[in-house]
């Protein structure tokens, strides 16, 4: 089945969608994108989503380059258009093309919008949350401005190739003082020995997900114990579960951290109960 994206006003076949080689975002990362799952052809939490968009956006002076309900409308059409049933739906918005000069270009550059989508298989992902996933910890040597969801991603791609050769399937990143902070592109959360989820403050250490805020209303609505807080390796190591979080996989349960099991080595009762649940709380629209 063809593909289609979206590139600066036009739906092109995949093949065919480009940027200059002279986009900022090309350059030098300057841009900002946000990924949203895509469920019975719906958007989940497009309202939250396009909002963080948008505090990106500021966070580094880019102007939204159209209204929110005219990308939701493009949202969708390129959702229709590659008939995603199950999948997401991809935005990123760069400071548009221009001469390379660190500076910011003239007011006048047009920033480039940007948006595919791409099908996700769910029994796999499914599969993949019956047995849990391994992690390993990095040193989180990011910038110190990663709730900024930008597409300099280089530090994420690099622990995610190291987790993968050391076998694991994703890392978690610690910082300087040995606490976690995220995972590579997921937040990450434990449940200790006396049955509290704790995941990090969403200070600017992190970035604050999406999934994230609507697991706290699950967590809410089930009146469980949670505390946000940083949490050291150490504590993880010895929780009863420990999980992610992130639009394209939900809650995904983690059962073992730098080789060493976690509870007892499968997927936590509480981290399915949060993945079944997730669904009931998020917005669809
Ligand atoms: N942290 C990082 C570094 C991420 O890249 C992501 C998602 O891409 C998340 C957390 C989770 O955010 P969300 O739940 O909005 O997908």
């Amino acid at each position: 089945m063809s593909r289609f994206a979206y590139v600066n006003g036009r739906y092109l076949p995949f093949r065919d969608a480009r940027v200059h080689v002279e986009d900022r975002g090309y350059q030098f990362a300057d841009s900002i994108y946000e990924v949203c799952e895509v469920r019975g052809g719906r958007l989940i939490d497009e309202r939250r989503h396009l909002e963080r968009l948008q505090r990106s956006l500021k966070e580094i002076c880019i102007s939204m380059p159209m209204s929110v309900r005219a990308l939701g409308i493009i949202l969708r059409e390129v959702v229709s258009r590659n008939r995603i049933g199950y999948g997401i739906v991809y935005m990123q918005i760069t400071r548009g093309v221009a001469r390379r000069d660190h500076a910011f270009p003239s007011p006048l550059t047009l920033p480039s919008v940007v948006v595919t989508a791409r099908l996700l298989n769910m029994s796999r992902n499914e599969a993949l949350a019956e047995r849990g996933i391994a992690v390993v910890s990095v040193a989180d040597d990011r910038w110190s401005r990663v709730d900024i969801k930008t597409t300099g991603l280089l530090p994420n791609v690099l622990a995610r190739q190291h987790a993968i050769e050391q076998g694991a399937r994703d890392a978690w990143f610690i910082d300087k003082e040995g606490m976690v902070t995220e995972a590579s592109s997921a937040n990450a959360w434990i449940v200790t020995s006396d049955g509290v989820l704790v995941t990090r403050h969403a200070d600017r250490a992190i970035l604050r997900g999406i999934t994230r805020t609507v697991v706290f209303e699950v967590i809410k609505a089930k009146s469980l114990s949670v505390e946000e807080r940083p949490f050291t390796l150490e504590e993880a190591y010895g929780a009863r579960e420990a999980f992610i979080t992130s639009a394209s996989q939900i809650v995904l349960p983690v059962i073992r951290i730098d080789g060493r099991t976690v509870g007892d080595g499968k997927p936590g009762p509480v981290a399915m109960e949060l993945r079944r649940e997730f669904h009931r709380y998020a917005e669809a629209g």
